[in-house]
């Protein structure tokens, strides 16, 4: 079975003051629920859970440290629009109820970041769509007139307003829409781990190799411990595959993302623009860019099949080499800033671009292939499997129901394997001019 690693190369984990402590599970344990992976899904799903069920008990465990993996990876936007093909959808209901779904998990972050004062550079910056070159604007119009229609409020920016925002005019058009927030994701993970309710039990580097059906409910095997519970809650992602479901559906790709170091006064000077924002590119294989709070630039680009799951350390010297000439094109003034950190991150995308949402089986829950937007959409379907698990049925478990759908079987690997990285190669070049 293939299990999570962690590769010590992420910014945002690396960076942080100090990491959550939550002890390996040693002792066999009985519990109401266990939730594995302590991502968007699984923090969200853990704390429902226990508000939904104060009298049970609920065990949150992970095979890492809590915001080791891609939830604490990302490039931090909370997005409240629908992704691409669905804002592309000619099922304006559909479209609705995602936006309502989205902005629900919006909400419910910043309610647990105020209530538990997470420090996690939370803020309602909204979102850019930037374009570059004729192909990328085709784009840009496209996604203005989608915006349009749905009423939408959005903001198209002049040439000045993009210089004076992103201090570069590599921009050729940006669209700002402001639903959505910027956070560093491995602080909000480490906050919404730390501050679970009292009947929730935290375990950190706690693998699970195997699970068994019994008479009860299931026997969950760690390295360790031996875990009884009645109902589980796979918040796994990707690995979702490894734990024997969603094996054939689930399509494992990585992304990059490269970090420097904080902007000097004199260098801020240089870049000329604002703190705060992020950008994300119009034609969709291109780069995505942001600067922080505390004056580091982010870029993210680049894409690889992750059918083994985790970041193969020889690419990195590449892709770093891919960033800077990316950070380069937009920011030549800023040549002597450098990277301080570069990795890769997977998440689960589909085929049909369909999101998995349900029960597996009887008592398995799961959320998986969630086309790597989910900050927002992992924590709706954790919050939403929550109530599933526990026989709510409210509206927005009907919505999360409806706008999630059956991932198509893939072909065989050894097929993917050739297949996808021509596919991704294609697309990188279609979107040159944005990378
Ligand atoms: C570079 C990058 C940039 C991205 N940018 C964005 C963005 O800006 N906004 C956005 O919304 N999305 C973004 N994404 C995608 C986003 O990070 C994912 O969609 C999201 O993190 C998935 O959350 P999750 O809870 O489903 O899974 P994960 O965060 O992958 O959590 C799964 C957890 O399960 C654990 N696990 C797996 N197997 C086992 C096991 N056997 N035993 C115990 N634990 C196990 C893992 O350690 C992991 O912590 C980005 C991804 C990357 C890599």
């Amino acid at each position: 079975m293939i299990l999570p690693r962690y590769d010590r190369r992420c910014g945002w984990y690396e960076l942080l003051d100090s990491v959550s402590d939550h002890p390996v599970l040693t002792d066999d344990i009985d519990v109401d629920v266990l939730v594995i992976g302590a991502g968007f899904v699984g923090c969200a799903a853990a704390r429902r859970m226990a508000e939904n069920r104060p009298d049970d008990s609920v065990l949150l465990i992970d095979a890492l440290k809590v915001g080791q993996g891609a939830s604490g990876r990302n490039s931090g936007f909370v997005i409240d629009q629908p992704h691409k093909r669905d804002l592309e959808s000619a099922d304006e209901t559909l479209k609705q109820k995602i936006l309502r779904l989205n902005r629900v998990a919006v909400e419910y972050l910043e309610t647990q970041i105020q209530r538990f004062d997470i420090d996690c550079q939370w803020s309602h910056a909204g979102k850019y769509q930037a374009a570059v070159g004729t192909r990328g604007i085709k784009h840009l119009d496209h996604y203005e007139s989608l915006l349009k229609k749905g009423g939408e409020t959005y903001h198209r920016l002049t040439r000045q307003e993009m210089q004076d925002v992103f201090g570069t005019d590599f921009y050729s058009a940006a669209i700002h829409t402001p639903g959505g927030a910027l956070m560093q994701p491995a602080a909000l993970m480490r906050g919404l781990a730390d501050s679970m309710p009292s009947n929730v039990r935290v375990a950190e580097r706690t693998a699970v190799s195997a699970i068994t059906r019994t008479s009860k409910g299931f026997e969950v095997r760690t390295g360790k411990a031996r875990i009884k519970c009645r109902q589980l809650i796979l918040g796994t992602n990707i690995f979702t595959a490894e734990l024997g479901y969603m094996a054939d559906r689930i399509l494992p790709i990585m992304t990059f993302a490269s970090m420097t170091a904080p902007l000097s006064d004199e260098q801020m000077q240089r870049f000329g623009g604002r703190l705060d924002w992020g950008i994300t590119p119009a034609d969709h294989g291109g780069t995505t860019l942001r600067m922080t709070q505390d004056r580091r630039l982010i870029v993210r680009n680049s894409y690889r099949y992750a059918h083994d799951y985790n970041t193969p350390q020889a690419m990195i010297p590449m892709i770093a080499e891919r960033h800077r000439a990316a950070f380069d094109a937009r920011y030549p003034q800023l040549d002597d800033v450098a990277f301080e950190y570069t990795w890769g991150g997977a998440s689960g995308l589909s085929a049909n671009f369909e999101t998995y949402f349900g029960e597996l089986e009887h008592n398995v829950f799961a959320s998986c292939c969630d086309q790597s937007v989910g900050a927002a959409r992992g924590t709706i379907s954790g919050m939403m499997l929550a109530d599933m698990a526990s026989g709510r049925k409210t509206e927005l478990l009907q919505d999360m129901q409806r706008v999630s759908g059956n991932p198509s079987r893939l072909p065989p690997k050894p097929l993917l394997r050739v297949g996808v990285p021509l596919r991704l190669a294609l697309e990188r070049f279609r979107s040159r001019s944005e990378v």
